[in-house]
């Protein structure tokens, strides 16, 4: 069956595409004062390198949404400004050449403001994200459900929505957030199913790079492998690149991503006899930016790691003063330990060249 997320609307954001058929992209937050041009665009240069495809800055104030338009000129990726509470913070943002506003109209105020905002946005052809939080929920939805639950959560959104389509705008991207794990889920299997706008899809507030990397891939993981959702963002209290490692690994793990180098490590046991953790901690750095699409195999014993790392293309497996290197399952030369990181790194500039012609 042809997952929902193929079936939304499609939007664009600078000069990617989110919604419909095409693929799922990664977006983060920078945590950086936005209207500090030189650390802002330092972060945003960092999480492009990590493979971010779209970036949120926080516009606080006018400051903040006069810098949008230096950034923009530093930055490869679409820019979106992020808005609370003033309408002419938004309309600002939009004439400093943001790619896409998010907004919740709820807390913008009168119809008349959001319409500013809207009629801004035509101007220069661009999309609004309406984000709705479990935390921002109005008085009446609560008093409906008695508390905060996914259901109120989607009313919410869906009465942005049906705001928006009213004032004939439709650029919409929306999302429903919630830092309940499971209360997140069930928002996105409703408005999944009451909108076609296209979805951007998180766990808000989920914690720590430790707790929020784990909410985060059970939530993003279960509502993605449902078919639903078409751009994510991983919440971290932490450095926001760690939020793209994370969620390029969720698109990977669920097949929804392919591309880049895969490692693959065992968990260690008794017959391990190197530093295990070192080495793959080096390994995986060391792949991070290497364009090939292999699996590496990084195992602690030559009795078992050649065996074990059968499924890998290429293998490395520690022993006592020398390990091993494996080409599908089989051993293929001994080195050094201290070697053995160099080794590994020539077998893939070979691997490139082998597969290059
Ligand atoms: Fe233990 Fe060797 Fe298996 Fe690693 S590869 S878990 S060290 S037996």
């Amino acid at each position: 069956m042809e997952p929902l997320r193929n079936k939304t609307r499609v939007i664009r954001v600078g000069d990617v595409y989110i919604g419909g058929e095409n693929p799922i992209v990664v977006q983060s937050m920078t945590n950086t004062k936005t209207e500090d041009i030189q650390s802002t665009v330092a972060q945003i240069k960092r999480l492009e390198e990590a493979g971010c495809e779209v970036i949120r800055c926080a516009i606080p104030n006018f400051e903040s949404a006069k810098a949008i338009r230096e950034i923009k000129k530093q930055i490869r990726i679409p820019l979106v400004g992020d808005i609370h509470f003033d309408y002419r913070l938004a309309i600002a943002t939009i004439e400093n050449g943001a790619d896409k506003i998010r907004i919740n109209p709820g807390n913008i105020g009168s119809n008349d403001k959001i319409k500013g905002v809207i009629d801004k946005a035509k101007e220069y052809d661009i999309p609004i994200r309406i984000g709705v939080n479990s935390g921002s929920l109005e008085k009446h939805i609560l008093k409906r459900y008695g508390r905060v639950t996914a259901q109120g959560i989607v009313e919410s959104a869906m009465e942005k929505v049906r705001l928006m389509e009213e004032l004939d705008f439709t650029n919409l991207a929306v999302s429903v957030k919630s830092s309940d794990v499971l209360m997140c889920i069930e928002a996105h299997e409703l408005i999944a199913r009451a909108c076609d706008y296209p979805l951007h899809v998180g766990i808000t507030e989920a914690g720590t790079v430790y707790s929020g990397n784990i909410k985060s891939s059970v939530g993003i993981g279960i509502i993605l492998n449902q078919g639903i959702g078409n751009t994510i963002r991983v919440s971290l209290t932490g450095d926001p690149v760690e939020e793209i490692k994370t969620g390029i690994m969720i698109l990977k793990a669920l097949g929804l991503r392919r591309g880049g180098v895969e490692v693959v490590s065992c968990p260690t046991c008794g017959r391990t006899e190197i530093d295990l953790i070192k080495l793959a901690n080096e390994v995986e750095t060391l792949v991070a930016n290497i364009p090939l699409e292999l699996k590496v195999a990084v195992m602690g014993c030559v009795v078992n790691g050649p065996g074990e790392a059968k499924e890998a293309d290429i293998g490395i497996a520690g022993g006592k003063g020398e390990g091993v290197i494996i080409k599908k399952g089989e051993v293929i030369k001994k080195v050094e330990e201290e070697k053995l990181l160099e080794a590994l790194k020539q077998e893939l500039l070979n691997w490139e060249k082998e597969h290059r012609f």
